[in-house]
């Protein structure tokens, strides 16, 4: 059976992964399997070159198939912040209500219209001997000017999609998943792999 790593120890987004390639036929396993991999850093400056980063740093390590992803928030008043630093925003790693401050501090007194924003996702296929895949997905919005919604991670309260009339904290996973930037990249990644999966 064919082998896929998915570089990362995240359960959910391994989760939606291995829907995908299992009934491909292919073995999924990620970092979890693989104690002793080491943390790639993520030193890029853009979605791609992080997402190919992680990918190529486990697969000169494994010399196997591997999948990683980059994603984040795009705000066009604030020039595309936070962008491929959004985990980070606020310096400490990771920690949601600091992002979420400060992003909404950056977007006071930005008027409605003014206030569109997209979440970006950017998936890197390395497969060894064979040029890499890379596959961008997309969710337009718009920044909100409080938190909405107790659902979700990251930005989730503040990121409201016009099509829904709710924030990604106010949607089940599955509303989540047919309008994500993650959920756009991965069914592209999907239609790649039935037209050129052999
Ligand atoms: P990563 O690609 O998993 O490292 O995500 C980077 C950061 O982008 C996360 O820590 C969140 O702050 C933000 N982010 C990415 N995807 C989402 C999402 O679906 N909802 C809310 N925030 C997200």
């Amino acid at each position: 059976m064919r082998e896929l790593i998915i570089a990362t120890k995240n359960v959910g987004k391994v989760k939606e992964f291995a829907e995908i390639f299992e009934p491909l036929g292919f073995k999924v396993k990620t970092l979890l399997d693989f104690p002793n991999a080491p943390e790639i850093e993520e030193t890029g400056v853009t979605f791609e070159e992080n997402a190919l980063l992680k990918a190529k740093g486990i697969a000169n390590l494994l010399h196997k198939m591997v999948l990683a992803d980059d994603s984040g928030l795009v705000i066009d008043a604030l020039d595309g912040r936070p962008g491929v630093y959004s985990a980070r925003y606020a310096g400490v790693d990771k920690n949601d209500e600091a992002n979420i401050k400060k992003v909404l501090d950056e977007m006071k007194g930005v008027p409605t219209e003014k206030r569109t924003a997209h979440f970006h996702c950017t998936l890197a296929l390395v497969i060894p001997n064979k040029k890499s895949v890379i596959i961008n997905g997309k969710c337009e919005g718009m920044i909100l000017t409080e938190k909405r919604g107790d659902k979700g991670f990251g930005y989730d309260p503040i990121f409201y999609v016009p099509s829904l009339g709710k924030t990604m904290a106010e949607m089940t996973p599955e509303e989540k998943n047919q309008i994500s930037h993650r959920g756009d990249a991965i069914r592209k990644l999907h239609k790649w792999i039935q037209e050129n999966g052999n």
